[in-house]
């Protein structure tokens, strides 16, 4: 039996933001037993999701409840800030369960549309359908619950359907912008009630993790970029991986317009209005000033030819850091610092790069520099 069969709008595509504004749900054609107010994207599937330190457990969780509902993790609460995957993982999630348990009832809507649907059914008085249609499936997905901040009768509601499924041990999958104890007005019987499964927050990915999804989001797109131009937009994009897509689109259409080969000077090219504003620009003097001061060494030493360890470490870091953190090349690095040649440089990148690797309190100390580094 289906969760209260929802009425079908017009069209999957053209229905979806209808149906999150109006509230109905549209069938997905696939799956007979799935309900949604959007349809599930392609790409959003566990195979595509590249997996780091910062989102590990919340993707472990998210693989652990596709494969046992109800038995691993209820509910699973998935909190992080936009653009970092949680709606990702949430699909991945109904996908992954869709295709191993066809007889699955799942719901899967965004929290807006489950407010909507409330109020229209308060003011049709027809909440017995509605909390037909809710209470009586086997898995129900969330997005964005933080939705719920300051609507007090709309919480009351999710209280109670929320009761009834977990008693009836159906599984329940919620994704949020913050901690439920963060989300203003929070009542505070739900949020401890989030915490009887899994609260598990997303943090934006490092370094390496980034050029991981960057060459595969190249990849999936069409022909993997260059190393450089993939070093390059890791290093852009912090925070949203949103947009990385983006900026992907625009490397790769201005390659095309201007029959071009995409390479650094072509990705910068793309790029120079999108970051500029948005994200000031790192000089190599800033990241002098910041290592200097944390290793105790004078600036002018860093462009001697002194080699002993005390000054040649922080000379490492410094290039490790300008590498990283500015988009000179090699060879105008070395120039910075005694006019050094670029394979110098790189054979510093590389080495720092590995300790970071190995050594988690140098992975530290250079998350702290670059923290430092930013915000001066
Ligand atoms: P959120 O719901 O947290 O705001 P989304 O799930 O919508 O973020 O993700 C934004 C975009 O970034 C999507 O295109 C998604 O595929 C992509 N994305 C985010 N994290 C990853 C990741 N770890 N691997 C691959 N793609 C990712
Ligand atoms: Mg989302």
């Amino acid at each position: 039996m289906h969760a209260g069969a929802p009425p079908a709008a017009g069209g999957r595509e053209g229905g979806a933001r209808e149906a999150a504004r109006s509230g109905t749900l549209i069938p997905d054609a696939r799956y007979p037993n799935f309900f949604s107010d959007v349809p599930l994207t392609d790409d959003y599937t566990f195979d595509r999701f590249i997996v780091g330190p910062t989102n590990g457990l919340a993707h472990a969780a998210a693989l652990a409840v596709s494969e046992k509902p109800a038995l691993s993790y209820n509910p699973l609460f998935l909190h992080g800030s936009v653009g970092l995957g949680k709606t990702h993982l949430l699909q991945a999630t109904c996908r992954s369960l869709l295709d191993r348990r066809p007889d699955l009832r799942i719901l899967y809507l965004s929290c807006e549309t489950f407010a909507n649907q409330f109020i229209q059914a308060v003011q049709s008085g027809d909440l017995k359908n509605f909390r037909y249609r809710y209470r009586e499936v086997d898995v129900l997905v969330i997005d964005d619950i933080h939705f719920l901040a300051n609507k007090e009768r709309t919480q009351e509601e999710f209280f109670h359907t929320f009761n009834q499924l977990y008693h009836s041990r159906r599984q329940i999958i919620l994704s949020s912008d913050s901690h439920p104890r963060d989300i203003p007005s929070m009542e505070e019987r739900l949020v401890s009630r989030f915490k009887w499964g899994l609260v598990t927050e997303i943090e934006p990915p490092g370094f390496e993790t980034r050029l991981q999804i960057v060459r595969a989001k190249s990849e999936q797109r069409g022909d993997r970029f260059p190393e450089d131009v993939c070093e390059f937009l890791a290093n852009q994009i912090t925070s949203n991986i949103r947009e990385v897509e983006g900026a992907i689109y625009k490397v790769a259409s201005l390659s095309e317009l201007m029959h071009r080969p995409i390479d650094l000077a072509l990705a910068r090219e793309a790029l120079r209005d999108s970051f500029s504003s948005s994200r000031r620009q790192v000089t190599i003097e800033a990241i002098v000033r910041i290592v200097t001061a944390h290793y105790g060494v004078k600036g002018v030493d860093l462009q001697s030819k002194k080699r002993s360890r005390s000054v040649a470490y922080p000379r490492q870091v410094c290039m490790f850091l300008a590498r990283r953190l500015t988009d000179h090349s090699l060879v105008e690095i070395g120039g910075h610092f005694g006019g050094r040649d670029h394979t110098t440089v790189l054979y510093a990148v590389e080495k720092i790069d590995r300790e970071v690797h190995v050594d988690a309190a140098v992975k530290e100390r250079m998350d702290s520099l670059v923290r430092e580094i930013r915000a001066s």
